[in-house]
């Protein structure tokens, strides 16, 4: 009797991007990228911190280099992704939040959040999607979205708003990029601690309703974003795409 096997989680061989990653969530994915075999490239806006992390990733025999980009400028943004070719995985996972209760939400706020974490995401998974059809590769694109994109959050209209829109584009994008055998996924965390995500830790009340709300009674830590992005990068997950990795500790299952 002939026995199936595993899809191998090992990404040697294949070129990774990671936008957002010298920071954070980032920084996680572009580490579980190249500890599962992958090369990657880091890009971000300040390109001091790209520089330290590439250089500790490389000081531990991981396969990094960086690019200075900023997601918001698509054209250039796309030029440059065009240059980065080829490549078979393509993670963002830059974010801006700007909480405030929703009746004192200012639209140069709300355009800010959305040209970031919608505007800005739209175009880089084009971008991404363009250059692995364009190089026929089947390739995984994976937008870092947010348990906020399934439920709402206290003074988090707009930021919610964005992450919502996010899985919208995400199942459009794969319903159309299927045909190339382009996956587009998201991962959707529960808090963690980064620089993000300080403010929100610095109150009390907010620590209280997230430790409330994560069934499994701890905040999310880095490490726990780690397995799925490598997951939804690698041929185990050949059949994923359009569709959500929630990783929330149980808070969107009430
Ligand atoms: P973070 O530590 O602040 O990291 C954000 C990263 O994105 C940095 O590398 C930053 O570098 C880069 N970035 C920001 N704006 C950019 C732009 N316009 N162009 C290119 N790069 C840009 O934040 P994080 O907490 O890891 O958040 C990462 C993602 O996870 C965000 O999309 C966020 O919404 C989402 N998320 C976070 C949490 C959480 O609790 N932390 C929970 C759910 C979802 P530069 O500033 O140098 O550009």
């Amino acid at each position: 009797m002939k026995l199936p096997t595993t899809p191998s989680l090992r990404l040697e061989g294949k070129r990774a991007v990671v936008v957002g990653g010298s920071s954070g969530i980032g920084l996680g994915c572009a580490v579980a990228l190249a500890e599962a075999g992958a090369h990657v490239v880091i890009m971000a806006r300040r390109s001091d911190l790209i520089d330290q992390m590439v250089a500790a990733m490389q000081l531990k025999g991981l396969l990094a280099e960086g690019a200075v980009a900023d997601i918001t400028d698509v054209n250039n943004f796309a030029a440059l992704i065009a240059r980065l070719r080829p490549f078979d995985i393509f993670v963002n996972s830059a974010g801006l939040a700007r909480h405030t209760p929703a009746l004192d939400t200012k639209p140069n706020d709300f355009d800010a959040v959305m040209n970031v974490n919608l505007r800005g995401a739209y175009f880089a998974a084009q971008a991404a999607a363009q250059a692995m059809i364009d190089d026929g590769r089947a390739g995984s694109i994976v937008t870092i979205s947010s348990q906020m994109a399934i439920v709402g959050g206290v003074d988090r209209a707009v930021y919610c708003g964005s992450k919502h829109a996010v899985e919208g584009f995400t199942k459009a994008m794969a319903v159309e990029f299927g045909q190339h055998g382009v996956r587009v996924n998201t991962i959707c965390p529960t808090f963690i601690r980064t620089p993000m995500t300080e403010q929100t830790f610095s109150r009390p009340d907010r620590v209280r309703w997230i430790e409330e709300k994560i069934k499994l009674g701890r905040v999310g830590k880095i490490e726990d974003i780690m397995g799925a992005v490598q997951f939804l990068a690698s041929d185990a997950a050949a059949l994923v795409t359009g569709t959500a990795l929630v990783v929330d500790g149980g808070w969107t299952a009430e």
